[in-house]
């Protein structure tokens, strides 16, 4: 098969799936056409791994000449001047973009929802949400229209839908990927990484787009290693740490017994596992919306009408035109982020706020700091059910914002994650989430690989 067919038969695919799954927002049909024929000119001995497959991108990554409107009507018609420096990794590698994916607004969500434009379907069970914030990423994988997607994880963004949609989805050490054109929700908690259909393919693909960047200060400066070499199939003597705040209230009866089932097959295999505690968890949810909302309403300052996308009409002054231009391109959980940010942030409330939630954060990392200390891994589940209906909790932002009280604690701390395929609760899948020390990914693919 050359790689202008395999490119042609990913579109066939998108064609005829999408129309169910809405997962994407823009195709790159012509120019991955080019690409396609390109690539088939170079000698097979030059070839790496993922050499010609194709991959989907989250919205939220900006790509050279190709929409990227985070999923936002305020960047309508933003066409990206430069590609983020994954999306040259993946060039590099020859992968070819298939397309862009759809996403919550501006990553802030769990169900896609909060799209501007559509609401992605879960392939499982079209009546269901595929999770959020890139819930196409995992749906686009999950009904088999591309092999490959990127997706961003700020809160649990792309093991959350992983999860729901029964996919393999890693949220990498923060630093480990550069976050180099991805347009940031929470710098200090955003994370790109890789969504896939088994945990090889994920390895690969977690290399390929690894390693220091010089534009950007915080992707840090670590030798990535061979990924896909760390799947062995070795886990005798493993220490896995297994914390009594992921099974406990909230989290579904076959949701527990998925876990537990899963540490069966672990020890099986020579694992052997230990309740532990992570004492301060049941303030992450609260120190993780201070801080990700503190930042967002930073960093989206800068979208004021003037320099991307979508402008007001008929406005007065330049006030307006800001007032305008943000009141009618953000969408309503973004202005609730900005809102309760701007208020964290304030004169009067810094330090009963930002500064109280930072020092929380604090201790929220040392907890993980101290039990990595002692285990190899912490397993638990993904999220505490599984994917819910359409519409279900569009009402209750605090239902909605629970949904991600076992994910967020990990970008808080920074250490990576990733979320696997374990069984099923009536049908629809359900995730483990398998944690890891810093910059330590390789021994969670190893893990992952020997439970698949
Ligand atoms: N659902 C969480 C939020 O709405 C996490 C989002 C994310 O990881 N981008 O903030």
């Amino acid at each position: 098969i050359t790689i202008a067919d395999l490119t042609k038969e990913a579109y066939a695919r998108v064609e005829k799936l999408d129309g169910d799954v809405e997962a994407f927002l823009a195709l790159n049909k012509d120019k991955a056409t080019l690409t396609a024929a390109e690539l088939d000119q170079v000698p097979f001995e030059e070839r790496g791994p993922l050499f010609g497959l194709p991959i989907g991108v989250k919205d939220n990554i900006v790509t050279e000449g190709l929409e990227t409107t985070c999923a936002s009507k305020i960047l309508e018609g933003f066409n990206p001047i430069y590609d983020a420096t994954v999306v040259k990794k993946l060039r590099a590698a020859g992968m070819v973009t298939i397309g862009k994916l759809n996403m919550d607004e501006f990553a802030m969500g769990s169900s896609n929802e909060n799209s501007a434009y559509k609401t992605t379907k879960n392939p499982w069970a079209l009546d269901r949400v595929p999770g959020g914030s890139s819930g196409a990423s995992a749906a686009a994988v999950a009904a088999g229209e591309v092999p490959f997607s990127l997706g961003s994880d700020t809160g649990g963004s792309i093991r959350q839908p992983a999860s729901y949609c029964g996919v393999v989805g890693m949220k990498p050490t923060y630093g480990r990927v550069s976050r180099f054109g991805l347009v940031a929700f929470a710098s200090s908690l955003d994370q790109i990484g890789p969504i896939t259909r088994n945990v090889t393919d994920n390895a690969l693909l977690l290399e390929a787009i690894s390693g220091l960047d010089p534009h950007d200060s915080t992707s840090a400066d670590v030798e990535v290693p061979n990924f896909a070499a760390a799947l062995t199939g070795d886990i005798k003597g493993l220490r896995i740490a297994v914390p009594k705040e992921y099974l406990g209230e909230g989290v579904s009866v076959a949701v527990r017994q998925s876990v537990l089932d899963a540490l069966k097959v672990l020890e099986a295999q020579g694992a052997t596992w230990e309740e532990v505690s992570l004492p301060h968890s049941k303030y992450a949810l609260a120190t993780y919306y201070i801080l990700s909302s503190s930042e967002a309403s930073s960093n989206l300052s800068r979208f004021d009408g003037i320099r991307y996308g979508f402008r007001a009409e008929n406005v007065q002054n330049l006030m307006e035109l800001y007032k305008e231009t943000r009141s009618q391109g953000f969408g309503d959980e973004v202005k609730r982020r900005i809102m309760l940010g701007t208020y964290s942030l304030s004169a009067g409330t810094y330090d009963a706020y930002y500064k109280k939630a930072q020092q929380v954060r604090t201790l929220i990392k040392e907890d993980y700091d101290k039990v990595l200390a002692d285990y190899d891994v912490i397993v638990g589940p993904t999220a505490p059910t599984p994917a819910f209906k359409i519409g279900e909790n569009v009402e209750d932002p605090l239902t909605m914002y629970a949904n991600d009280i076992l994910t967020i604690p990990i970008n808080l701390a920074g250490v990576p994650a990733i979320s696997i395929p374990c069984g099923f609760e009536n049908g629809l899948p359900l995730g483990l989430q398998i944690i890891g020390n810093y910059f330590d990914e390789s021994t969670i693919y190893r893990v992952a690989h020997a439970y698949e």
